[in-house]
């Protein structure tokens, strides 16, 4: 489970902007998934109530979007949506795919009150 250290990282990071920005308090946090990063949602938003846990940022909103990823077939050249759980080609069933998006995890917005 590598949610723990993406949370932790993502708390370093939005704490980097507040330090820069000057910012003191924040409402929501939006980040965005993509199907094919292997990060799960519901993972991330347990995660990140653990690392904001007394912090600062414990009433801080946290907002997980997905976004739909997609891959193309090695073997026959189909692009179709993608997600983790289901890697095969909806063609050929092929299983040698290239990830083109949604292999990212994206600090999308910060809502400042
Ligand atoms: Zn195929």
């Amino acid at each position: 489970m590598h949610e723990l250290g993406l949370c932790d990282a993502m708390l370093r990071m939005v704490r980097g902007i507040m330090k820069e920005q000057e910012i003191e308090e924040i409402q929501r946090i939006t980040v965005e998934v993509g199907t094919l990063s292997g990060v799960v949602p519901a993972y991330m938003e347990d995660c990140w109530v653990a690392v904001t846990d007394g912090t600062e940022l414990e009433q801080t909103e946290f907002v997980v979007e997905t976004l739909q990823g997609t891959a193309q077939c090695m073997d026959c050249d189909e692009v179709f949506p993608a997600d983790f759980e289901h890697l095969s080609c909806p063609a050929c069933g092929g299983h040698k795919l290239t990830p083109l998006t949604g292999r990212d995890l994206t600090l999308k917005e910060i809502l400042i009150p």
